[in-house]
């Protein structure tokens, strides 16, 4: 028998979760973020699941926009952080992409070219996240410069991120939104601003598009649940079995440097499923892992292949048992990837993003 780690991935469960973002902003339209492999997901089943659904998808750069249409996409893809170099101009307008930009020198290229048609384009804004965009007082002459050059520039749209949408702590976000409010309204500008905490939360950030990620993927970003947040269905889980198991007695270490010690003589298993796939060796002891679909705790450190769980309270687990690191179990239950991230110091992006190639993929639904 084959190792037994393996990444489910619910294709219905993401479609759900699209139709979630659409309700939530009736007049928005959504662009479905899939950069970074549709975070974990796979970029080209999950990109074949929304088609005729999302009508665009974004990505961080064009080689993942090429993947898409290499995969048969036709839809319009966004390069999220634009061009990297000028030179990139012809494939974009090759693949029909849309660009965000971000600084003087990508407009410049943008406007030294004669395309065959124009691209559309988002002007990115730095409203407060100080990362990337046009500082507020010189989006206007930006704006300007793109609107003259109809030959070069094509569906232009006022684009910002927020740094804290997903806070309970609303000050700064309230900061950000005022500020685009009033340029949008200068400008007299179309907005894309909204992450999925701003989809999720911030109903006044919904604009002609909004950009949704992480909540396709079924992971609630907001620092304190909402209604809708609790709808969002999980899209991938994350599933082995127990390989072996042994009794220890009370006292006894368990795994690299005996993090844990058995506090009573107790029944630990080990599950194939370890750093060297993506589970975070962060996890401190007392992680939870569902097995058989009841909860049972990490033991100890994770190390490359394996981990070990606590089962003593658990006498009917056995090798063979099913092991649920996150997501869905087969009664049912449900163990969400962010509450795994807690205990991992980390955020669902990381632990979603970084399940490695080695944990095979497989697609339900769609
Ligand atoms: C990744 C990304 C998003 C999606 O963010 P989520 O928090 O996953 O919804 C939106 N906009 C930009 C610019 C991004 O880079």
């Amino acid at each position: 028998m084959a190792r037994p780690l393996r990444a489910d991935i619910d294709l219905d469960a993401l479609r759900h979760n699209y139709r979630l973002a659409r309700e939530l902003a009736p007049h928005s339209q959504a662009v479905a973020v899939l950069k970074a492999d549709a975070y974990g997901h796979g970029l080209i089943a999950c990109a074949r699941a929304l088609e005729g659904l999302a009508p665009a998808f974004a990505v961080a750069c064009i080689e993942e926009a090429e993947a898409l249409r290499e995969g048969g996409i036709t839809a319009p893809v966004v390069l999220l952080e634009g061009i990297f170099e000028a030179s990139e101009l012809e494939r974009v307008e090759a693949l029909g992409l849309w660009v965000a930009v971000h600084s003087d020198w990508q407009l410049d290229a943008l406007l030294a070219r004669r395309p065959a048609r124009p691209t559309p384009v988002w002007l990115k804004v730095d409203s407060g996240m100080h990362r990337l965009g046009f500082p507020p007082e010189r989006a206007e002459a930006a704006w300007r410069r793109l609107s003259e050059a109809p030959e070069c520039v094509t569906d232009l749209h006022l684009m910002s991120h927020f740094a804290t949408a997903d806070a309970v702590d609303s000050a700064y976000f309230h900061r950000q939104s005022a500020l685009l409010a009033e340029l949008a309204e200068r400008l007299g500008a179309p907005t894309c601003l909204a992450n999925s905490p701003a989809t999720l939360a911030r109903a006044e950030a919904h604009g002609a598009w909004n950009r949704p990620g992480v909540m396709l993927y079924g992971s609630d970003p907001l620092e304190a649940a909402n209604a809708a947040s609790r709808r969002l269905r999980q899209v991938m889980t994350l599933h082995s079995e127990i390989i072996a198991v042994r009794d220890l007695e009370a006292g006894e270490p368990v795994g690299y440097g005996g993090r844990w010690t058995a506090p009573r003589p107790s029944r630990v298993g080990v599950v194939a499923c370890g750093y060297g796939d993506g589970y975070d060796r962060h996890a401190v002891d007392g992680t939870p892992v569902l097995v058989d679909g009841r909860r049972a705790a990490i033991a100890g450190k994770v190390s490359m292949d394996m981990l070990i769980v606590d089962l003593t309270e658990l006498p009917e687990a056995d090798i063979g048992s099913e092991v649920v690191l996150w997501g869905r179990a087969s009664n049912g239950e449900v163990l969400s990837v962010d509450e795994v991230a807690r205990h991992c110091d980390t955020i669902s992006y990381t632990l979603l993003t970084g399940v490695l190639p080695r944990v095979p993929r497989r697609y339900h639904g769609g």
